[in-house]
């Protein structure tokens, strides 16, 4: 394990922002892809690098300078440099974030496979809270993706967690929200919770063990119930009042994969 200094910490920081561009990407279109109908298929010539990046306002072809992360949006001073249209904060915030969580990984484990692994883990549950944050879809192609890749890092020794733990937890966490949803919809007779949040639990607890479920969950659930309750006086609810709790699933695991389970709990006062 090769310790962080200010030059490898600045690479892992570019290469985070780099990544986070890619998760532009990926949340601006992987819903479009999800959400296509089948007979859009025939004619669908839309996937995760075609077209090439475009204004989606005035859908002029953007040059290489102007997709530079984070650099090209204060360049440009946030608009677009044909059609002058501004382009949305949430670009170079969520590259900017991405680094952040790199350097994070960077600085809390080393540079070595732990920290990629942690740092595959954030990046997809950053994705994963922007896309359900903003269309309350948790696509199967990140969900599946976390739980399989955490069950081969447990296995392969990439992480901390024993393959064993890895897999009581990837089932736990399903089976858990399964069934207190399954109770909620049976007692209430609406919908409380999307399949996409069990496997998103999952994935958490292939990642983090069986262990950290239920501070998670807690966590998550105050933190949800908060930002509802402050959303709803303020009459920014989705639709019915809807709050995806995928972003408040996501965030919880990050903070225990960061701090532990231990300090997690003692900070929540168990
Ligand atoms: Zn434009």
């Amino acid at each position: 394990m090769n310790e962080l200094n200010l030059y490898s910490g600045f690479l892992v920081f570019c290469v985070g922002v780099a990544v986070g561009s890619f998760v532009n990407v990926i949340t601006h279109r992987l819903p479009m892809m999800v959400l296509a109908e089948p007979e859009d298929f025939g004619s669908w010539t839309f996937d995760l690098s075609h077209p090439a990046s475009h204004c989606p306002h005035c859908q002029t072809p953007l040059r290489a300078w102007h997709n530079l992360p984070i650099l090209s949006y204060l360049w440009l001073r946030g608009r677009c440099a044909f059609c002058a249209h501004p382009i949305g904060w949430h670009y170079p915030v969520t590259e900017f974030v991405t680094g952040m969580l790199w350097l994070a990984c960077a600085w809390r484990w080393g540079m070595g496979t732990h920290a990629m692994c942690w740092a595959w883990f954030a990046t997809s549950l950053l994705a994963l809270s922007v896309i359900d944050w903003r269309t309350t879809l948790l696509p199967d192609a990140l969900t599946q993706t976390l739980l399989w890749s955490g069950l081969i890092a447990s296995a392969l020794h990439w992480v901390e967690l024993p393959l064993e733990q890895s897999v009581f937890g990837g089932v736990a966490g399903y089976v858990s929200l399964w069934s207190v949803a399954y109770v909620f919809e049976r007692v209430m007779h609406k919908e409380g919770m999307g399949a996409g949040d069990f496997k998103l639990l999952a994935a958490l607890g292939a990642w983090l063990g069986p262990l950290a479920l239920v501070p998670l969950v807690l966590l998550a659930s105050t933190a949800g119930a908060m930002v509802g309750l402050a959303l709803r006086q303020k009459g920014k609810l989705h639709g019915e009042g809807y709050l995806p709790f995928g972003p408040f699933l996501a965030a919880a695991g990050c903070l225990i994969a960061f701090l532990g389970t231990d300090l997690v709990m003692r900070g929540i006062g168990w």
